[in-house]
């Protein structure tokens, strides 16, 4: 018979296999140190217990890195967003604004003076790639006398 994971329910299927990640580390252990010493209960239940303690220090130390990480991509972001910003004067009261642009979403601000709410319209245009006039793109030292 072949179990398919799919039709358990996967918070299920998650704590049977934290149940294993914690028993399995524990029996081994404790056979380990029942060959040694002919004792297995007591050490077994140690074991439960270091093996939880250590889970439970591992989960501690990647929640912690996983906000890191979190909190790293929000300022990679807003730093980026300060990075796309244009002036832009209130369609109210005419003050200039400095606004975050973002191009996948629908882009309103609160003016920081009269705190109407703005709409920013963008309008782009196309223009031809030319070298400017005047301009040495080889460097100094093609002047024609090498
Ligand atoms: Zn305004």
């Amino acid at each position: 018979m072949k179990l398919n994971l799919n039709k358990i329910p996967s918070n299920i299927v998650l704590i049977l296999l934290s149940l294993t990640a914690w028993i399995i580390p524990s029996l081994s252990l404790s056979f380990a140190v029942y060959l040694l010493t002919n004792h297995f209960i007591v050490p077994f239940l140690i074991n439960l217990g270091i093996v939880y303690l250590i889970g439970y220090i591992m989960d501690l130390f990647f929640k912690y890195k996983t906000q890191n990480k979190i909190l790293k991509f929000e300022i990679d972001t807003k730093t980026l967003e300060l990075q796309q910003s244009v002036e832009v004067s209130c369609a109210y009261c005419k003050v200039i604004n400095v606004i975050p642009v973002k191009l996948n979403i629908r882009n309103t601000f609160e003016c920081n003076s009269c705190k109407q709410i703005n709409l920013m319209i963008f309008q782009f245009a196309t223009a031809q790639v030319t070298t400017p006039l005047e301009t040495n793109l080889l460097g100094a030292n093609n002047n024609g006398n090498s």
